[in-house]
């Protein structure tokens, strides 16, 4: 063997920086009343925003579609033939998207992996907010075009990039986050698209935090903004509000062709189990059918983010589910994590780098099936141990 001893130092250096990861162990369903290191409790830092990891009718069609179609597909889809069951499900979420065509891909991550470096190479240009997802931000490492940054969700600033360098580039992409992950922000699409339109530049919005959570229905941040059949690419995830796994490109019948022909990480991994795809589509029944996930989700959101703002959290930017208490020093938000942990609430910090380093937090995804109770109990720990670490008076 090779002189490994790097391996373990490097995590020793993380570790010794507080930047290392580390497993809480989830011994039972991602639900509310979790149960984590052999302890019971509330869970407040899952992307399962409607509960649907966990609802019965995923768990019934996913049960389904493993004796119609087995366990696994056998391969790449485009190699060893497609299942039927996928095509349905991309013909479900196009109508759901109101687009002309999806393409389901593994991962949110590998779609934007796969496909924006094909999108873009040598002799163009992408433009991506700051604060973009480390997805977005490989797939622009894999691209051979050049880059930039404009400010945080800020069109005029986008307008000031595209100036400068967009008359010298063959193509320009403009890539951004529907909803911010860190900060649950929204990120203003009209401006974007309106400036971005004038220079002929693609818009491309990673929707993974919007999906099932913005716009009518759960559509998404672009539906919010009424901007269907505008942005040109839409793609995001359905590991998170959905409730399932993969993720999907959407937009018109020639976008889904160049990624079906040209995507690498689609044409060289395969394809989920069929269980997942029907899970996905009881999702988007269960969307469709039952809007008092997405209204109970928003109640809870707004009583949870105001009660905070009264005790006098910051909560930041925060407009959506995502909900940051930014406590500014990173071992501030390590310690208000570990004794809301002892209080029997799980949610996790995040620190540098992931966010500044005055910027610290612990974040808390609001989620639907919370009880109002629920809610009270969480907020109540909060408040009793931030004024014990001194955050709030
Ligand atoms: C979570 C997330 C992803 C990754 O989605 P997966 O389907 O889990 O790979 C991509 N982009 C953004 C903005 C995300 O928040």
């Amino acid at each position: 063997m090779a002189d490994l001893s790097f391996l373990a130092q490097e995590v020793k250096a993380l570790r010794e920086k507080k930047l290392d990861w580390r497993h809480y162990t989830l011994e039972s369903p991602s639900v509310p009343h979790a149960q984590v290191n052999g302890k019971n409790v509330l869970m407040l830092c899952s992307n399962n925003y409607l509960g649907f990891a966990n609802h019965p009718k995923l768990k019934a069609a996913a049960k389904q579609a493993i004796d119609q179609y087995g366990a696994g597909n056998g391969s790449v889809p485009a190699i060893a033939g497609t299942m039927d069951l996928m095509l349905t499900l991309e013909e479900k979420l196009a109508k759901f998207k109101r687009s002309e065509a999806a393409l389901v891909t593994q991962t949110g991550f590998a779609a934007n992996a796969g496909l924006i470096p094909q999108l873009v190479g040598k002799g163009d240009l992408i433009i991506s907010d700051e604060l973009n997802h480390g997805s977005i931000i490989d797939g622009v490492r894999l691209s051979q075009a050049d880059r930039a940054v404009f400010k945080h969700a800020d069109a005029t600033d986008l307008d000031r990039v595209l100036k400068e360098k967009a008359k010298t580039a063959r193509r320009v992409l403009v890539c951004t986050d529907g909803v911010f992950s860190m900060d649950g922000d929204v990120a203003p699409l009209k401006e974007i698209y309106s400036v971005a339109s004038a220079y002929d530049a693609i818009v491309y919005v990673d929707d993974a935090h919007g999906d099932g959570v913005m716009g009518p229905e759960g559509r998404g941040t672009i539906h919010h903004y009424h901007l269907e059949n505008q942005i040109d690419v839409d793609v995001g995830t359905f590991s998170k509000a959905f409730g399932a796994f993969g993720g999907y490109v959407s937009g018109i019948h020639a976008l889904k062709e160049f990624t079906f022909n040209k995507s690498r990480t689609w044409l060289l991994s395969a394809g989920h189990p069929p269980s997942v795809w029907a899970s996905v589509m009881a999702s988007i029944e269960l969307l469709e059918s039952e809007p008092q996930h997405l209204k109970t989700l928003w109640d809870n959101t707004h009583y949870f983010k105001k009660r905070l703002r009264e005790m006098g959290f910051n909560t930041g930017r925060s407009t959506t589910p995502i909900t940051p208490v930014i406590v500014g020093e990173s071992a501030v938000a390590h310690h208000l994590s570990q004794r809301l942990f002892q209080e029997g609430v799980f949610a996790l910090p995040i620190v540098f780098p992931m966010v500044a380093r005055d910027q610290a937090r612990v974040r808390v995804m609001m989620n639907a099936a919370l009880s109002r109770s629920d809610l009270d109990f969480a907020l109540n720990a909060f408040e009793n141990i931030g004024k014990e670490l001194q955050i709030v008076s």
